[in-house]
């Protein structure tokens, strides 16, 4: 059975607190949005601010591959005439082929928030829908506190859809709008509207009961046949229902179609596009699509999925564009060790022993490896007999001063052995760990020039045990990238410029191991973890 997709992230997305989006940024969402085969794409409401507007007036002049564009507002103002309204004509403006009215189905928001009659919002929702009917528009119908509506008085919340259907609505689609209900009560409302109403049903939940996407699986259920929601359900208060959940449960559970399976396959791009572009971190727990979805760390785990995949996932990853990942810890199994190697492309036949033995005395003392992909790999690469290291690092001098009227200045001394050679060599820093890195580099560039193109993006500090204070166990993890590639090392230390300076090491021996072996450095963004 086919379900229609309705996505309203460009809406009532942008009403989750922190969530702004520029009008470049909408327009590159919506263009995601509708190669992933998105049907309804909502890009806003053009009566209520100017950016909306120009949204409309850029999507107009696009072309669409799979969407439909609807451009959202409410109905007439009460005793005032559909074709004189303000808002109304701002969606008329709009030019979109979808027109998505909301109206009042709840008495209490009719007398006391509207401050009309009963009488009178019945009249505003059959005006509002016949002209945009009579504009030639498809109208999506959403009747705002509906499941509330129903609760205090069934026959008004029916009257207003059968209000909305009457005039024309080509979808009648049922809002729980406080986000307050529980599936038992969706399921029940949606039946008894469906005896009563011949108009196709939709749905559009909030999470306030964290059931966002299982009261819309309900009401899919009971009969509803397009769901609307935001792409990580982002939304005001608790969010809205989630389509990146929403959609797999639908195709791959409960044998419903929504996209092509080769779009379902863009999901975790999705989820992780948008999540960038409104700047918010993506949710590595998150269900389907997040990092650690199908991560296995447990060695018992481990082992059995390299036995039978699906034995501890619900699901093929590759199905929604995500992937098996084995993660090393001192739960590890010697099997997690050789998969994981196998993944980065290392060797490790016959040292999976020993270096699980290092991974757990390291991880003992603080250091930790799930996130550190990189460090790990040197570990493997470092338990071979015939490892040579492209340098080794002998002595570090940091020292960082501060006097009157001067700012805080730091300076590092490094003495460092490559093959048989000696160099010594001093930079200094806006800190410690900036003179640190400069010094290194100053020595290593003059043999290994390729260095000048590895960058350090991100360096993350974590206190371990918080009670002992200064005296504490710190763990870095530095983040460094050489065009697209990316990789992640970890120090651990009481002293933070030895836990740096190990990261720091790490994070610059990687990529010449790696270039020795005539390997690319494989791991790629979407591997790294943040700490
Ligand atoms: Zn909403």
């Amino acid at each position: 059975m086919q379900i229609f997709l309705y996505d309203t992230t460009l809406r009532d997305g942008t009403q989750r607190e922190g969530l702004s989006l520029s009008l470049a940024d909408k327009l590159k969402i919506a263009r995601e949005l509708d190669r992933f085969g998105m049907h309804y794409i909502e890009g806003g409401w053009p009566g209520s601010n100017p950016k909306d507007a120009a949204f409309f007036a850029e999507a107009a002049k696009m072309e669409w591959k799979h969407a439909k564009i609807a451009a959202f507002g409410s109905t007439r103002r009460a005793n005032s005439k559909p074709e004189t309204d303000a808002n109304l004509k701002a969606l008329l403006d709009a030019n979109t082929p979808v027109v998505t009215l909301v109206g009042k189905s709840w008495t209490l928001h009719v007398t006391e928030v509207l401050e009309t009659t009963l009488e009178e919002n019945l009249a505003m929702i059959r005006d509002s829908v016949a002209l945009m009917k009579a504009h030639g528009k498809e109208v999506i119908y959403d009747a705002e506190h509906f499941f509330d509506g129903f609760r205090a008085d069934n026959d008004y919340a029916l009257a207003t859809i059968k209000a909305a259907a009457e005039a024309g609505a080509d979808w009648i689609v049922l809002c729980d709008t406080n986000g307050g209900s529980l599936p038992d009560w969706i399921s029940a409302v949606v039946q008894q509207v469906k005896g009563k109403i011949k108009t196709q049903l939709g749905i559009h939940t909030h999470n306030d009961s964290e059931l966002a996407v299982a009261n819309s699986l309900a009401a899919i259920v009971a009969g509803c046949r397009q769901v609307q929601g935001t792409i990580n359900g982002y939304g005001e208060r608790c969010g809205n229902a989630n389509l990146i959940s929403i959609i797999p449960n639908l195709q791959v559970k409960m044998g419903m179609f929504c996209v092509l399976p080769d779009q379902l396959q863009r999901l975790t791009e999705l989820s992780r596009t948008v999540s960038e572009i409104a700047n918010l971190n993506p949710d590595e727990h998150a269900a389907y699509v997040g990092n650690s979805a199908f991560a296995h760390k447990g060695g018992i785990h481990v082992a059995a999925v390299a036995k039978v995949e699906h034995s501890y996932q619900h699901i093929e990853p590759v199905q929604v564009g995500n992937r098996k990942r084995v993660v090393i810890s001192e739960l590890s199994g010697r099997g997690n060790i050789k998969m994981r190697a196998e993944e980065l492309g290392v060797e490790s036949a016959g040292l999976e022993r020993s270096v699980l033995e290092r991974v757990k005395l390291l991880e003992s003392k603080g250091f930790q490896f799930e996130a550190a992909e990189g460090s790990f790999e040197l570990l493997v690469r470092r338990a071979a007999a015939d490892y040579t290291a492209p340098f080794k690092l002998l002595d570090v001098v940091t020292i960082v001063e501060q006097r009157r009227g001067v700012e805080m200045q730091a300076e590092a001394t490094v003495k460092l052995q490559i093959g048989e050679e000696i160099y010594h060599t001093a930079a200094s820093g806006n800190g410690p760990v900036n003179a640190l890195d400069q010094a290194m580099r100053k020595a290593l560039l003059a043999r290994y020039p390729e260095l000048a193109n590895v960058h350090l993006v991100d360096y993350k500090v974590r206190i371990l045990d918080s009670e002992s204070a200064t005296g504490a166990t710190t763990r870095v993890l530095i983040e460094a990238a050489m065009g697209e590639e990316r990789w992640t090392t970890v120090g651990c230390s009481e002293n933070i410029i030895e836990a740096s300076w190990q990261a720091l090491v790490d994070s610059l021996e990687l990529p010449l191991v790696r270039a020795q072996s005539n390997q690319p450095v494989l791991l790629k963004h979407a591997e790294t973890v943040a700490a």
